[in-house]
C-alpha cells in the first residue's frame, strides 16, 4: 500500500508534472515574474471557471479578505458577523482592521454560520456578514442573502476551502461559491482545493466599481501610477504561481469529483458505526442547498471531518497515527475562547454546538489520490477501534 498522508501533493504533482513544468518554464523564458502574461491568463480563465466578472489576484487568503473588507470602506466599530468555527484568518482580519468582530455559533450538521444565531446577533452597528463555506460545503447563502438584504448588509464569502463547489437556489439556478455575496475570497496555499506551490489568493466580485476599488487596493492605492488615491497594501500573486494554477485549473472539476468519491467511499463504510456521525449524510443531490446535502455538488471536500461521540476522540486520533494514518482535528478551540479574540460578550451557552465539535471532530486524509486500498484501511482501522 502506498504511504498514506493527509494531502498527497507529490502524488498529484506527477500527474500533471509535464504541464506544470511546461508552464512554469513559459515564465522563465518570459522573464516577467510580477502581472506577467500567466497572471492575465489565470485570472481570465478563473472569471470563466467561476462565471464571475471580475477575479482579482492577490498574495493570499488572508489578504483576499482583509482587501475585500478594505475595499467595502468599512469603518472602526463597525460589527462584522463571522462564524466561531473555522480558521482564525477570517476572524484576524476583521481585529486587524479596527472593525468588531462578532463570533456566532454553527450548525450542527454543516459546521456553518448558524442562521438563527446570525439573526441573533444582527444589531444597528452591523455591516457585514462573512460566511465560510468550511471543509468544503456552501453555507446557506440562500439564508444568508435574505438577512443581508433585509438587514442592508455587505456579505463577504470566506471561500478557501470550497473553490469549484456549486451552489444551488430553490428555483434551481447554480452559482459558484463564493461568487454569491458582495465579494468572495479564496485562498491557493499549497493543500487548498486548488493549490499553487507556494502562497496565493483571489478576491472575486461581479461588481465593477468594488473591482476597480480592490485593484487599486492591492496595488498600493494606485490608480494611476505614483498616484495613491487611498491607502492600500502590496499584495500580488506572482506569475509562476500564476503559471502551476493555470495548469492546474482544468484539472479542478476532476478534483472535486475525486474528493467526493473518497468522502462517498467513507460515508458508506461509516455509516452504521454508533460512535460516529459522518458529515451531514442525508440526501443526495438535493435541489435545495438549505437542505443538508451528502455527496453533492455543494460539497468539495476540502476536509473529511467526522464525529466521534462516544468521548474517544483523542483515543482515535492517536490510534490512527500508531497505524500510520495521518489525521487533523480542525478546529481544537473554539475563536470565542481564544486569547487573541475572547471578549466578555461572549457567553458559553450561545456556543453549544462550537463547544461540542471541538471535543469531537477528527478529519481523515482527504486529497485527490486517495485510492481504495488506502480507503479500506483507513476505515477499517477506524471500525476496529470504535467497535
Ligand atoms: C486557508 C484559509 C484562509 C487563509 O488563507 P491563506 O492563503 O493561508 O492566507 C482563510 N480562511 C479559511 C477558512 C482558510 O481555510
Amino acid at each position: 500500500m502506498k504511504k498514506i498522508q493527509m494531502v498527497d501533493l507529490q502524488s498529484q504533482y506527477q500527474q500533471i508534472k509535464e504541464t506544470v513544468d511546461n508552464s512554469i518554464q513559459e515564465v522563465l523564458n518570459s522573464s516577467t515574474y510580477i502581472n506577467g502574461p500567466a497572471v492575465q491568463k489565470f485570472q481570465a480563465d478563473l472569471e470563466n471557471y467561476l462565471n464571475v466578472k471580475h477575479v482579482i489576484p492577490c498574495a493570499n487568503g488572508t489578504d483576499a479578505l482583509q482587501i475585500a473588507m478594505m475595499a467595502l470602506g468599512l469603518e472602526q466599530g463597525d460589527e462584522i458577523i463571522t462564524a466561531d468555527f473555522t480558521f482564525a484568518a477570517t476572524v484576524e482580519v476583521i481585529a486587524l482592521l479596527k472593525l468588531t468582530p462578532v463570533l456566532v455559533d454553527v450548525d450542527a450538521k454543516t459546521f456553518n454560520i448558524d442562521i438563527e444565531a446570525l439573526k441573533k446577533a444582527i444589531t444597528p452597528k452591523t455591516k457585514a456578514i462573512v460566511p465560510v463555506h468550511l471543509f468544503g460545503q456552501v453555507a446557506n447563502m440562500a439564508a444568508v442573502m435574505e438577512i443581508a438584504k433585509e438587514h442592508n448588509l455587505f456579505v463577504i464569502e470566506d471561500n478557501a476551502q470550497a473553490i469549484g463547489a456549486d451552489y444551488t437556489f430553490e428555483d434551481g439556478t447554480t452559482q459558484k461559491a463564493g461568487t454569491i455575496g458582495n465579494v468572495g475570497t479564496t485562498s491557493f496555499f499549497p493543500s487548498k482545493n486548488l493549490g499553487c506551490y507556494g502562497d496565493g489568493g483571489a478576491i472575486f466580485t461581479n461588481d465593477d466599481a468594488l473591482a476597480h476599488t480592490i485593484r487599486g487596493i492591492v496595488n498600493h492605492g494606485m490608480y494611476e501610477r505614483y498616484y495613491h488615491d487611498v491607502v492600500g497594501v502590496n499584495s500580488r500573486l506572482d506569475s509562476i504561481q500564476a503559471g502551476v494554477l493555470q495548469a492546474k485549473l482544468p484539472n479542478l472539476d476532476e478534483y472535486c469529483d475525486a474528493r467526493r468519491n473518497a468522502a462517498r467511499f467513507y460515508n458508506n463504510a461509516l455509516a452504521n458505526n454508533p460512535n460516529i456521525i459522518t458529515p451531514s449524510a442525508k440526501s443526495n443531490k438535493t435541489k435545495n442547498c438549505n437542505a443538508i446535502c451528502d455527496v453533492c455538488d455543494c460539497h468539495v471536500f476540502h476536509q473529511y471531518t467526522l464525529q466521534i461521540t462516544n468521548g474517544k476522540r483523542d483515543e482515535l486520533h492517536k490510534h490512527l497515527l500508531e497505524n500510520g494514518i495521518p489525521n487533523a482535528i480542525y478546529y481544537p478551540v473554539a475563536l470565542h475562547s481564544q486569547k487573541a479574540y475572547s471578549d466578555a460578550k461572549y457567553k458559553e451557552e450561545d456556543f453549544p454546538v462550537t463547544n461540542n465539535l471541538i471535543k469531537t471532530v477528527i478529519s481523515l486524509p482527504m486529497h485527490t489520490e486517495l485510492d481504495n486500498e488506502q480507503l479500506d484501511f483507513i476505515t477499517k482501522t477506524i471500525i476496529g477501534f470504535l467497535k
